[in-house]
């Protein structure tokens, strides 16, 4: 499509109308200049419709990814912009991490691999699985893909079709309804709020089930709102869905993070039938500070992990053969920069946690895990959307809007940068409110 113009009509195709009115006339060519000519066709191709799928066209576009282009493009233009919408660690990837890959990489570690992962990484998740969640899996069980995004979306895929129900609880991580949709199946969404720290209760989840339930998310600590939690509430939950025979989709990604001695307990360690409703999906992205090397796993019932292995055979296969030797030196290696990051992770939280409430109309729950905070700003009297991007326009700070994650009333922030841009930051979000209110 490259150099015409296209508009996007409302129901998601294409129109290339505009494209034929300013199309140049072309002349008859002569047989000698017909591979000119084929050349010509390709710039210029006939006009025509582009259909796009129901499925894509369904996905709502990310508005994290909008926010955090507008403040790039702010920046880049000189503007002296806070951040706070960073979904990833501030710190860098452990030096013997990046060793170890670039090590590989030197020896020549650069062909395709089994497509989900090498031997040694899946046998170093399962001890990691054995050794920190007291979980026997067989390698055979774990799935290396290119992020926890991947594999989430391959266990969607894996296991829900048209006709299915997926329970999400609300706020959720924002890809998890579209993972839905692209699998052609209906998200059903459980409110909760910052009086009950954002949990889903028993009896919520219990009513929500019906025959067409395929899968329940659980997703602790949470992004969006940190919240964990707590061994007995995971396995109340778990306890339903065994009852049911739902399977869980436990997104455990952030498991390493957590403050205030906040115990995470994985849904699938509390007896052999939990376990095997349970997949677990992790990654790499967060407590290794790895966003950017596309590495992440899980951990099913065989059935399930062999559906999953033809899914990903198809589609992605292995993924990156170096960065997955980065990944047996993360698990296996020394875990020493955890604690240090925690120390300073726990400092800006309580920082940016004070700071919240202090601010006029609005709430914030103190989070015990991940690295974001979600105050409640419904009393600023602005839905979210038009709350950060005047947010963004006035005192150049960006942050999340809480619809993005299904809660209208609520904000994110991210605290995984430094504690001199959460002070500058939160200052100006004071100042925004203040203003709102005068
Ligand atoms: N799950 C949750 C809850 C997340 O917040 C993220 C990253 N933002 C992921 C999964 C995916 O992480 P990645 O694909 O970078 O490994």
């Amino acid at each position: 499509m490259g150099g015409r113009s296209s508009k996007l009509c409302g129901d998601g195709e294409f129109s290339t109308e505009h494209a034929r009115k300013v199309r140049p006339v072309r002349h008859r060519v002569q047989p000698e200049n017909r591979l000119a000519a084929r050349a010509a066709l390709l710039n210029f191709p006939p006009a025509m419709n582009y259909h796009i799928s129901q499925r894509a066209a369904a996905l709502s576009p990310s508005l994290t990814l909008a926010i955090d282009s507008k403040a790039k493009a702010m920046k880049a233009a000189g503007e002296d912009v806070v951040g706070f919408g960073a979904g990833e660690p501030d710190f860098d990837t452990p030096q013997h991490i990046k060793d170890a890959c670039a090590t590989a990489l030197a020896a020549g570690f650069t062909k395709y691999t089994p497509s989900s992962g090498i031997p040694e990484l899946r046998q170093a998740i399962a001890d990691k699985f054995k050794r920190e969640n007291g979980l026997d899996y067989k390698p055979s069980q774990i799935i290396v893909s290119c992020g926890g995004k991947h594999s989430c979306y391959n266990v969607i895929l894996a296991t829900c079709q048209e006709g299915d129900e997926v329970i999400i609880p609300a706020p959720y991580w924002l890809s998890y309804p579209e993972m839905v949709k692209l699998a052609g199946a209906k998200s059903v969404i459980l409110e909760t709020t910052d009086q009950t720290e954002f949990k889903v209760t028993p009896a919520q989840l219990r009513a929500a089930i019906t025959p067409r339930t395929r899968l329940f998310v659980l997703n602790s600590p949470s992004n969006p709102t940190g919240s964990v939690y707590t061994p007995d509430e995971v396995k109340a939950l778990g306890d339903i869905c065994v009852e049911k025979g739902v399977l869980i989709m436990s997104d455990e990604i952030y498991e390493q993070l957590t403050y205030d001695g906040a115990v995470v307990k994985s849904v699938a360690s509390f007896s052999p039938a939990h376990k095997d409703h349970t997949i677990i999906v992790h990654g790499f992205a967060k407590a290794w500070s790895m966003t950017g090397w596309r590495l992440g796993f899980l951990a099913a019932p065989e059935p399930i992990a062999k559906a999953i292995d033809a899914v990903q055979s198809h589609s992605t296969s292995n993924p990156c053969s170096f960065a997955q030797k980065g990944g047996v030196a993360a698990l296996t290696g020394p875990q020493d920069h955890l604690p240090k990051w925690l120390a300073e992770y726990a400092k800006r939280r309580t920082f940016a946690w004070q700071k919240l409430n202090s601010i006029p109309g609005l709430t914030c729950v103190n989070s015990k895990g991940a690295f974001y905070l979600f105050p409640n700003i419904s009393g600023a009297g602005l839905p979210s959307t038009e709350f950060c991007a005047r947010l963004l326009d006035e005192q150049k700070v960006a942050a999340v809007p809480g619809i993005a994650f299904g809660a209208d009333d609520y904000l994110r922030i991210s605290y995984a940068t430094s504690l001199a841009n959460l002070e500058k930051g939160l200052d100006r979000l004071d100042k925004f409110v203040r203003g709102l209110k005068s």
